[in-house]
């Protein structure tokens, strides 16, 4: 049974979970978590390549028997967070802190390693254990660079390995402990990055007459934007623009050349991709030339939305009721965060899953990215029975 596998290992998974929080490294840095990781691999058997895209592990666990090959996909970045718990196991490092819960995923995923090695015997095909860098980004601003996960494939983790299925799970405090979700279809949005540039005519803050003030249009451009999601984009669709920056001037009698504004937009599926693209656009450009201002749009793209498969999804979905009866399965929630396990979700079928980690009283624990943010470490049980429960029934002969 699994659930007696968890018990003997939860000890340690909580041990592993509260050594990382105190040691949190952030995107493409994540040495010493990865040095953990390689070392518990190589003694439970598994075949450990290191250093891929920077810091990221590879573990196989080849049973000798021809099957499917599972990626079970983990991330193990911080973020550039001050911690403020009064937890006696807090961040070390200051200015550093797991405030996503990427410690509790290293700790799952080790302990499936060990069920997974247990039963190695009754398995067939093989099992991937990736565990990424950088699922957070390596960066702010638009210049952002590629996060873990396409780092990951671009260094041809794919074609070596051939997965045939990709599964991951998030521990999520926004969900009481308990629940579980299983969404087929788009989980999370797809997000990109906005920047637009307001290029004006700056002056004396004396003389608007002889100036063209970028201030003032980006000020009309940002008010604009919000009829997009308003009045361009249909009542069922669900969609977000946000922005979070707006930068111009240096002097109070100045009215300067140029303003920025920078935010995010939230999609799901390529044509609302397009129209809130196009009507971003069209928006700036327009209100700025009326404004006598002229404006440079840019939008990237971080990552696109999570697709599940119906097909995975059902195969989760059954193992979760056969290993875990008393979790209860939500399978109609969507967030409009953002994951990079989207790029491995692009090119193999698969499943992401929320595990609900919020506690048992709504709201009692901070949210992601809070410096107050900490998860109901039951909940790591919970994602254990669920992968490791699925991995088994997919793989066993
Ligand atoms: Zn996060
Ligand atoms: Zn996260």
């Amino acid at each position: 049974m699994i659930k007696d596998q968890i018990n003997a290992l939860y000890e340690d998974m909580v041990a592993v979970r509260r050594d990382l929080h105190q040691h949190p490294e952030l995107a493409f840095q994540e040495i010493r978590t990865a040095g953990v990781i390689a070392a518990e691999l190589r003694r439970l058997g598994f075949t450990v390549e290191e250093g891929i895209a920077v810091t990221g592990v590879i573990g196989m666990l080849d049973s000798g028997r021809s099957g499917k090959t599972l990626l079970l996909r983990f991330d193990m970045d911080a973020l550039p967070v001050i911690e403020a718990t009064d937890l006696a196991y807090c961040s070390n490092h200051p200015g550093v802190m797991h405030a996503c819960g990427h410690d509790g995923h290293v700790a799952v995923g080790l302990a499936i390693a060990s069920i997974l090695s247990e039963n190695k015997d009754s398995l067939q095909g093989r099992v991937l254990m990736l565990f990424q860098p950088a699922e957070e980004g390596s960066g702010t601003g638009i210049l952002k660079t590629t996060g873990g996960a396409e780092a990951m494939i671009l260094a041809g983790v794919l074609q070596k390995y051939a997965p045939d299925e990709a599964v991951a799970a998030h521990l999520w405090n926004g969900i009481p402990t308990g629940e579980v979700v299983i969404h087929a279809g788009a989980i999370m949005a797809g997000a990109d990055q906005i920047q637009i540039t307001v290029n004006g005519r700056g002056g004396h803050g004396a003389q608007p007459q002889l100036t063209a003030d970028p201030v003032l249009a980006g000020a009309q451009i940002l008010a604009a934007l919000q009829s997009i999601v308003s009045r361009n984009v249909s009542p069922q669709d669900t969609v977000v623009i946000s922005i979070t920056m707006f930068h111009a001037g240096e002097a109070v009698n100045v009215i300067p050349a140029k303003a920025v504004l920078q935010g995010t937009m939230r999609t799901f599926g390529q044509a609302s991709h397009e129209l809130i693209a196009r009507r971003i656009t069209e928006v700036a450009t327009q209100v700025a030339g009326a404004m006598g201002c002229t404006a440079d749009v840019q939008i990237n793209r971080i990552a696109p939305a999570v697709e599940n498969s119906a097909r995975v999804c059902d195969e989760i979905h059954k193992a979760v009721i056969r290993h875990a009866p008393h979790l209860n399965i939500d399978t109609n929630k969507i967030l409009m965060v953002s994951e990079d396990m989207a790029f491995f979700l692009q090119k193999i079928p698969g499943c992401y899953i929320l595990i609900g980690a919020g506690g048992t009283q709504p709201g009692s624990l901070h949210g992601h990215h809070h410096p107050g943010f900490t998860f109901d470490e039951e909940a790591m049980r919970h994602a254990v029975l669920a992968l490791a429960g699925y991995a088994l029934d997919v793989l066993s002969t």
